[in-house]
């Protein structure tokens, strides 16, 4: 048995001693120091804002040793992070463009986002712009409120009935809510396809796993856990109202290709072969949440391009869900233009954020422009107060990473080299300004 397995073991030993080698060529073996600095200092963070560190799977070694202070070590923390930058934008000065310049580069804009938060958690206030800026390494469009009656205009022929347009969709809405004892069935199925069509063209580590769990009384619709060797624990909050066409986008966006698979990527290819720690810790507000997010969402149509979601809704999803396939066509072609009202909670979130917008305005945008159900409007104020800039991920990041991909020839009528532009994607540090480059 030990013989048998000796020559692997030897062939191993030597790749890995050359790809150490090739990986130190001409680089300054600091970047590693400054990498587990940077974890360090990230789980520090972590001590006392519980919602910094998404996921860490690295060494036990970096968690800090000491227990949170009573006050927060707020000018301490920020005094670690500039040091820190300033070590890291040497090391990116000497060599911009090659791989080391560049993972120094990511880290001191990961940093300057650790720097923004600190300030965040402490109350200090900047303008919207300004916090997504420094946190996601973007400045989301604006848009008037004008753009946003215009695009529900589009909507008013779609939605026959009485009652407000709200009210209309809602009705329409209403026939295509899964059934409670359903939801299970129906996620699992819809988890089972986006899984299936992405392992179609991703090798995916053997180990890697999910388990699903149904949550209440959560600020948001869906989450994944990402921890560590390859398993994710994604949530889902029953709490809110789940209509079909969210199966689909949650299994997407929170499993295959979204979140589990950016991680588990993101893992294999940086963590485990490369050896580069700062990847085994997700800090939730930097510029990583906008490709995160941006990815997520737009990973919904690389699995699914063109008519196939409402295709699988209408031949599995909604037949398992006991529920009727009339009209599918129409909801679809509804869904459609509501996508595009997307970007009304950056501006919701823009509006309470700087004071100009009251809650009770805040509520009408949020049912008038999202078409958000009461309940769903209010569950959304919680998760801006939450959540603040963070918002723009969601719309702006999937705008970002869809034009990215499709300058560069990923459209949807090549849907393999589509595949291959969002695994390289997912695979390497990136940044929001970085996908603008290639405009
Ligand atoms: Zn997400």
């Amino acid at each position: 048995m030990f013989k048998k397995n000796l020559l692997p073991v030897l062939i191993s030993t030597l790749l890995i001693s050359c790809s150490l080698s090739d990986r130190n060529s001409g680089s300054d073996p600091d970047i590693d120091k400054l990498a587990a600095d940077y974890v360090r200092l990230g789980l520090t963070i972590g001590l006392y804002d519980s919602d910094f560190v998404d996921a860490y799977y690295g060494p036990d070694s970096l968690k800090p040793l000491t227990s949170k202070s009573v006050t927060f070590p707020k000018q301490q923390l920020l005094q670690k992070a500039a040091v820190l930058k300033d070590q890291l934008s040497a090391l990116a000065a000497k060599s911009p463009d090659d791989t080391l310049g560049q993972r120094a580069s990511w880290l001191v804009s990961q940093l300057t986002a650790f720097e923004r938060r600190i300030r965040v958690f402490s109350n200090e206030q900047v303008p919207f712009d300004m916090e997504s800026k420094d946190l996601f390494d973007a400045t989301a469009p604006v848009y008037t409120e004008q753009h946003f009656r215009d695009l529900i205009s589009r909507l008013e022929s779609l939605l026959p009935g009485r009652g407000t347009l709200p009210d209309r969709y809602q009705q329409m809405a209403s026939r295509f809510l899964i059934p409670k004892s359903k939801i299970d069935t129906v996620f699992q199925a819809a988890i089972a396809e986006a899984r299936k069509r992405t392992l179609a063209h991703y090798q995916l580590p053997a180990n890697e796993t999910f388990r699903l769990e149904y949550v209440t009384d959560k600020p948001w619709s869906g989450y994944n856990w990402y921890k560590g060797n390859y398993n994710s624990l994604i949530q889902i909050n029953v709490s809110q109202p789940i209509f079909i066409e969210r199966a689909i986008d949650l299994a997407c966006h929170e499993g295959y290709p979204g979140h589990h698979v950016y991680n588990a990527m993101l893992e294999k290819v940086l963590f485990r072969d490369r050896g580069w720690v700062e990847v085994s810790l997700y800090p939730l507000f930097s510029p990583q949440s906008l490709i995160a997010e941006g990815s997520a969402n737009y990973g919904i149509s690389v699995a699914f391009p063109g008519n196939e979601q409402e295709q699988f809704c209408k031949d599995i999803l909604l037949p398992l869900a006991g529920l009727d396939t009339t009209g599918t066509a129409a909801y679809f072609k509804v869904l459609s233009i509501k996508s595009g009202l997307g970007y009304a909670r950056n501006e919701v979130a823009r509006g309470l954020l700087s004071n100009k917008m009251t809650e009770k305005e805040a509520l009408r945008w949020l049912t008038d422009y999202c078409l958000l159900t009461g309940k769903g409007a209010s569950d959304y104020l919680r998760f801006i107060k939450k959540y603040r800039s963070y918002v723009i991920n969601y719309n702006y990041g999937q705008d970002l990473v869809k034009q990215y991909i499709e300058l560069q020839g990923g459209t949807a009528d090549a849907p393999e080299h589509r595949w291959k532009l969002f695994e390289a994607l997912i695979s390497k540090q990136s940044r929001a300004s970085e996908l603008l480059k290639k405009h």
